[in-house]
């Protein structure tokens, strides 16, 4: 917690700083004591900016000028395209915001929003943070582990039957972070369907949408496209998390609070850095080597997500099978019995003796908004030589487990390390 100061603001003193950025503190503060840490904390691309992308910057280091609060017309027409190409939607230029990072962007929309947030339980660290800086009341919806933690339509329903006119603002993020799961058609059309019915506005976080292990994302607005706006950006599928780069994709039914944003927007950052958007325009613009960029980091990441569902499996743990992006979020609760033994009897005491006693830095499952009682955890399989393991994929033949052995020899270390470490 912040420490507390009679002047300071309330929602800001009940907030903790990011769960993710204090890991990694941790875990560099450990590290520079002398010990063995293997940071599975931090979700961040391992792979590098691709060099087409990287050249681009380096042409308009000499754009020096403010650009307009909604972003650079040429990369918005760019992004337009981009989910015309991949959603199969009619978008264009108009509808889309650019905003230092997604982060920002969805900050600003809930801060213009006046209503309740809906979040499935686990969801990304920073949403209901977010919402308690603002002040908004915020409703859990209940996942399980055999269900792959994924928002369940009749739970979202049963949410909204006691109150049905209330205005809510639901977060759906898929490929997801943390459970590393994706939404079936199926399921995004039964979402959709309840969405309609109570008017839910939805932020479909589809961050992770490029690095979906099969390369089939399907995006929600698909199905509503009245009421969701697609939240993307750089950070996740072009290895650009500090480029700060994030962009949100609005119907035209909902330019009241695109309007509302470009406010806050104008009186907040100003605009986004200008170089950085020049340089964006290429990685939105479809191209050969951005599709082969593409293809082999999500086959180095679905091996990666394969090599540590097996360990963990082994290890008897409970977690889906991932499908996108690269999180897992396992619950050890049948590990219970020995954990406890061990004076382990939540997730924040789990983690802390995992990074104590094995090295391995991970994230408790209740930084996501599960229960500390549920032994759950997440873990980023990010840390290994990115731009290695996209040169040794291109000509690899064999199978997951020799790839991750070889090539991603520290994250396969990481992963002995804990599963031994959860068997003791
Ligand atoms: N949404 C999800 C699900 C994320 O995991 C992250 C980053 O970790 C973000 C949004 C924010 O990304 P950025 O602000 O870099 O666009």
């Amino acid at each position: 917690m912040i420490t507390v100061s009679r002047n300071l603001n309330l929602n800001v003193r009940r907030t903790k700083r990011s769960a993710t950025l204090a890991i990694n503190e941790r875990s560099a503060e450990l590290q520079s004591l002398g010990k063995k840490v293997y940071r599975l904390g931090l979700g961040q691309s391992p792979f590098p900016v691709p060099d087409f992308v990287v050249e681009e910057l380096r042409n308009n280091a000499h754009q020096k000028d403010y650009l307009p609060v909604v972003g650079l017309a040429e990369l918005r027409e760019a992004v337009s395209d981009f989910h015309n190409r991949r959603d199969g939607l009619e978008s264009t230029a108009d509808d889309v915001m650019i905003g230092p990072g997604s982060k920002e962007l969805l900050f600003m929309a809930q801060l213009c929003y006046n209503g309740e947030l809906m979040l499935p339980s686990p969801s990304w660290v920073s949403y209901q943070p977010q919402a308690s800086l603002l002040g908004l009341p915020t409703t859990w919806l209940p996942t399980s582990v055999d269900d792959g933690w994924r928002l369940d339509p009749k739970a979202l329903k049963a949410a909204c039957q006691s109150d049905p006119t209330r205005p809510r603002l639901l977060i759906l993020n898929y490929p997801n972070n943390p459970a590393g799961t994706t939404l079936s058609e199926e399921r995004l059309k039964e979402i959709a369907k309840v969405c309609s019915e109570f008017k839910i506005l939805v932020l479909s976080d589809e961050i992770y949408g490029e690095v979906n292990h099969d390369g089939q994302h399907v995006s929600l607005a698909t199905f509503y496209p009245e009421g969701t706006i697609i939240s993307g950006g750089l950070s996740k599928w072009c290895g650009a998390g500090g480029w700060r780069l994030g962009t949100f994709l609005f119907p035209k039914p909902l330019y009241w609070l695109r309007e509302a944003m470009s406010v806050v927007a104008s009186e907040t950052y100003t605009s986004v850095s200008a170089p950085i958007q020049y340089a964006a325009i290429s990685a939105f613009t479809d191209r050969p080597e951005l599709q082969e960029y593409l293809r082999h980091s999500r086959r180095v990441l679905k091996m990666v997500g394969e090599v540590a569902y097996g360990k963990f499996k082994d290890a008897g743990l409970k977690l889906p099978k991932p499908e996108g992006g690269f999180y897992l979020f396992p619950d050890a609760s049948e590990l219970a019995e020995s954990l406890s033994d061990r004076g382990i009897k939540d997730s924040t005491t789990l983690c802390e003796q995992m990074l104590q006693q094995s090295g391995v830095a991970v994230l408790p499952g209740s930084d996501f908004g599960r229960p500390d009682s549920e032994l759950s955890f997440r873990l980023a399989t990010v840390n290994f030589d990115g731009a290695e393991a996209l040169r040794q994929v291109a000509r690899f033949e064999g199978d997951a487990w020799e790839f991750v052995e070889t090539h991603c020899f520290e994250l396969w270390d990481a992963l002995d390390a804990l599963c031994g470490w959860l068997k003791r």
